[in-house]
């Protein structure tokens, strides 16, 4: 984040202009929109375009980001003159509008709204209804004949001024409109009539008074100053920081301040205030879709404390107006050839339009969005195929309820109430009423549902870990729906029928009660909330999915592959559209429980006889594995790796033997059982090492102990030759693990080819297969162009490779001193971080990355034709497939349920390498 520690140097004159009017700013940055979003965020470039391009938005200017930049590198210090420039501005519209700020007779009254270039919304402070005070309140009151307004208008200003700039907490004040309510027998905040407002106005200010020792200021132009400088000042507060952290947005952008006059939808019964969107952002459809309050101001909205109407009641309550909006909003959309997130308010009959940004959405309606879009013409395929992030398509693979079991769940009377079908999915979790339980149970590995009454920015550690989110009040736009949306979250808004009891952390529908820890099942795409677990299901995948990724295939070059080690994941994986294995890990078949004794009794042999008979019953179930992967692969490569785990991962852990061991001696027993468990012990002592993961593993295996390595190879080509007999086309690969000198390769690869050739010459059948190795260590990259002479393939094992280049052990790192790293390491009274990413997620290309340079530049010297692709973690990661591709890689190779998110991930990569060559 931006440091508060100044400069030492004292506050910077501002040269240049620093704040615009809506028109004037958009003829300022008209020639680069991406510097008009950097300088004036993306609200304020949404209120220039809007204003130049005819739209009605209500006259406001915008203060740059580089301004707030500036108040912090200055020490937390407003820049010099910058109040000036904004009174002169405020004095421009004050002549348009013929209203002035702190005018008894024609006062005008502002909003103050922070919009950084990335979009956080309600991570920053609003102030709206700014400019009043307790002589301008009544004035407004006789102008627009409407007491009610005008002091409803006040306690929302005092309340919010109060909070943001004073710092005085929400709670209080909601508490006395609570008391209020509760006194008059009311629930709806709509129930307090003047009276009761003028009431709440008197008490907030003793609030005010109470806790701050003055007065609310009555001054306009210090309630303006003090919104000003709370806006930048929130820019740093700890949600905004978090949300930052969560979307990997840079501390470092600052957020520009947009003052604007206010309009007001809470003045009579043809005012109005909504949010809507150009297309659904649940599921894509396209149709005008959001909600309104009537008689209500934006906050009401957003903040989900009223539940509003659908947006296509309005056709019927204010025909005039939803016709304007329809078109209005559509001819938005086409500018910015983007589904569209609109603030509107309706003032007398008279729409405004306050804000236009694109629109969060869904996995689903992003999909949709975009190919519908290029099909309606209004992007290219290119733009659809860059309008979807990667990651997002992982949530489309989530599963959804098994309907049936759902009916019988609604049999069982486990049906507890629907609400709205806020954001789609399935979760299933214990619940819990708060966020800090939500993130302390989830830290524990608990999976768990938030229910609220309803939820706000400060909620967000608690809404990130939990599985689901359900609230009791709010709409399709309330904060809960928004946030959980653009999470891939799934969430039930609104479900009025649960009674939540946040003191007794109790949940009560139908006189039925739920505790906090029972389990409940949410289903986002209807609503629907039931108590206990529901079956789920494997996903469908719509047209637009298939569609999208068919032109992915079209314009990406790199190739895709998929990690699997059983048949059911290699189908899978092909089903995803994986273009081939990239890595089966054979020591998951060493691992299933009926094989575990045999793997383990050719570890303890004491003979090489008796490790072969071991060997030779481990063999038919080896090679019915790999039948088993072959089959569903055929006609593509399956790129096997011999052994790599250090042997001892077979055997129990020496604390189990020993434990075992004392129970059978205090029973007396010293039979079989406890010499086999001794000798057990003696054998795990004497594999055990201090740094496993430098011992005896990957190549220097099968070196120690060859008939390993014979009777896997004996395996996949005894499988291989079966299936081609079938007329089933193999093509196996056999991959060496950890090589880090050329001698252990090429002795690795004579007892491999010899074992081969004894098996094909016994069959009288030929496999074609190609031999490679893993590029796993330092040493390895360094003398690629040696190791290439011996193999026809390098796939880089990035997890080793970060390992060792790093010197960062896998096992212990992250749960040790890596997320410290990330966080930030004290440097002398400042945090300051090591690393931005974590380097087992996310490639490091400056150390990592140049090795892996090198061992493709190596390699491709001493043989052109070398294929090339990556097998850790991060070939499915979206940035580090860029880089693979960067590096001209032959293919990635990740998990099945990865395998669509990097087919999208490489066009994208090329796309962004064609435009660079432009
Ligand atoms: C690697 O090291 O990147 C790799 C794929 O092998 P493993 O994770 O099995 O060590
Ligand atoms: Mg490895």
């Amino acid at each position: 984040m931006i440091s508060t520690k100044g400069s030492g140097k004292p506050a910077q004159a501002v040269d240049l202009a620093q704040v615009f009017l809506f028109d004037e700013a958009y003829r300022a940055f008209a020639s680069d929109r991406l510097v008009m979003r950097e300088q004036l965020g993306g609200k304020g470039a949404g209120l220039a375009e809007m204003t130049a391009s005819g739209v009605n938005v209500p006259p406001g200017m915008t203060v740059l980001t580089s301004c707030c930049r500036q108040y912090y590198e200055n020490g937390a210090k407003v820049p010099d003159g910058l109040f000036d420039e904004i009174k002169d501005k405020l004095k421009e519209i004050e002549s348009v509008l013929d209203r002035k700020l702190g005018d008894r007779q024609k006062p005008l009254l502002l909003s103050v709204r922070s919009g950084a270039k990335f979009s956080m919304p309600g991570m920053m402070d609003t102030i709206l209804n700014l400019g009043l005070n307790d002589q301008i309140v009544e004035s407004l009151s006789q102008m627009t004949g409407n007491a009610r307004f005008a002091w409803d208008s006040y306690r929302r200003f005092i309340q919010m001024f109060g909070n943001v700039v004073l710092d005085i907490p929400k709670d209080i004040f909601e508490d006395l409109i609570d008391d209020q309510k509760d006194e008059l027998g009311v629930t709806l905040d709509t129930e307090l009539g003047a009276e009761q407002l003028m009431d709440l106005v008197q008490k907030f200010k003793a609030v005010v008074r109470e806790k701050k020792g003055a007065e609310f200021p009555q001054d306009t132009w210090q309630q303006l100053t003090g919104a000003v400088e709370s806006v930048f000042k929130s820019w740093n507060n700890s949600r905004a920081i978090y949300y930052r952290n969560l979307n990997k947005i840079d501390h470092n952008l600052g957020t520009a301040v947009n003052i604007q006059a206010m309009v007001f939808g809470n003045m009579d019964s043809q005012s109005a205030t909504g949010v809507c969107f150009t297309r659904n952002p649940s599921t894509g459809e396209k149709l005008l879709y959001g909600e309104y309050l009537i008689n209500a101001q934006g906050e009401d909205v957003v903040a989900g404390t009223r539940t509003p109407n659908k947006i296509s009641e309005m056709a019927s309550e204010l025909p005039r107006v939803y016709e304007e909006l329809l078109s209005t909003t559509t001819r938005l959309e086409n500018y910015y050839r983007d589904m569209q997130d609109i603030e509107f308010t309706v003032e007398h009959g008279k729409l405004y339009l306050l804000q236009t940004r694109t629109g969060k959405r869904t996995a689903g309606a992003a999909v949709k969005i975009a190919v519908d879009m290029a099909s309606e013409g209004l992007i290219s395929r290119g733009d659809a195929l860059n309008r979807v992030e990667p990651v997002q398509l992982n949530q489309l693979l989530l599963p959804s309820f098994d309907l049936e079991d759902k009916a019988k769940a609604k049999k069982e009377g486990r049906h507890l109430a629907t609400g709205l079908n806020a954001s789609p999915g399935a979760a299933i979790g214990e619940i819990v009423f708060n966020p800090d339980d939500s993130e302390r149970l989830a830290a524990d590995g608990k999976k768990v549902i938030l229910v609220r009454v309803e939820t706000c920015p400060d909620d967000i550690h608690g809404i990130v870990p939990a599985q689901g989110v359900v609230t009791t009040r709010g709409g399709m736009t309330s904060h809960a729906a928004v946030v959980a949306r653009g999470m891939g979250k799934p969430c039930v808004a609104g479900c009025e029928a649960l009674k939540v009891d946040l003191e007794r952390e109790t949940l009560t529908v139908n006189g039925q009660t739920l505790r906090k820890g029972e389990i409940i099942s949410i289903d986002g795409s209807t609503g629907e909330v039931f108590k206990g677990k529901i079956a789920t299901l494997e996903p469908k995948l719509s047209q637009e999915f298939n569609t999208l990724l068919e032109w992915a295939d079209q314009t990406r070059v790199l190739g895709i592959r998929a990690n699997a080690d059983t048949p059911e994941d290699a189908k899978l994986a092909r089903d995803f559209g994986a273009e081939g294995i990239g890595l089966c890990r054979t020591e998951h078949m060493f691992m299933s429980q009926d094989r575990l004794p045999v793997v383990q009794s050719m570890i303890m042999a004491s003979s090489q006889g008796e490790r072969q008979q071991a060997l030779d019953q481990l063999l038919p179930m080896q090679r019915k594995d790999f039948k088993g992967i072959f089959r569903a692969m055929k006609g593509l490569p399956v790129t096997i790796r011999l052994l790599d785990p250090p042997l001892h991962e077979f055997l129990p852990k020496p604390e189990e033997l020993i434990e075992q061991i004392a129970a059978l001696k205090a029973k007396g027993l010293k039979g079989a059982e406890l010499r086999s468990k001794e000798h057990l012990l003696h054998k795990v002592r004497e594999l055990q090492e201090s740094n496993p993961m430098m011992g005896l593993r990957g190549c220097r295996l099968g070196l120690v102990y060859p008939e390993i390595t014979r009777m896997q190879v004996e395996a996949i080509f005894e499988a291989a030759i079966s299936l081609t007999k079938e007329g089933i086309s193999v093509l196996p690969e056999i991959m060496i693990p950890l090589i880090g000198h050329v001698n252990e390769l090429k002795i690795s690869r004579a007892h491999l080819e010899a074992a081969a050739k004894e098996v094909m010459d016994r069959e009288g059948v030929e496999i074609d297969y190609k031999f490679g190795t893993m590029i796993e260590i330092p040493r390895a990259a360094l003398t690629a162009n040696e190791i290439a002479e011996h193999a026809e393939f390098f796939s880089f094992g990035t997890n080793d490779l970060t390992q060792m280049t790093f010197g960062f052990s896998r096992d212990d790192a992250e749960g040790k001193f890596l997320q410290r790293y990330l966080e930030g390491i004290d440097c002398l009274g400042v945090k300051q971080k090591i690393l931005s990413q974590n380097p087992f997620e996310v490639l490091d290309r400056e150390g990592v990355g140049k090795l892996m340079k090198i061992a493709v530049e190596f390699g491709l010297q001493t043989k052109p034709d070398l294929k090339l692709g990556i097998c850790g973690e991060h070939g499915g990661e979206p940035s580090s497939i860029t880089f693979a591709h960067e590096l001209g890689l032959t293919y990635v190779s990740c998990s099945p349920y990865r395998v669509p998110l990097a087919r999208l991930a490489a066009a994208q990569a090329n796309l962004a390498q064609i435009e660079q060559d432009r």
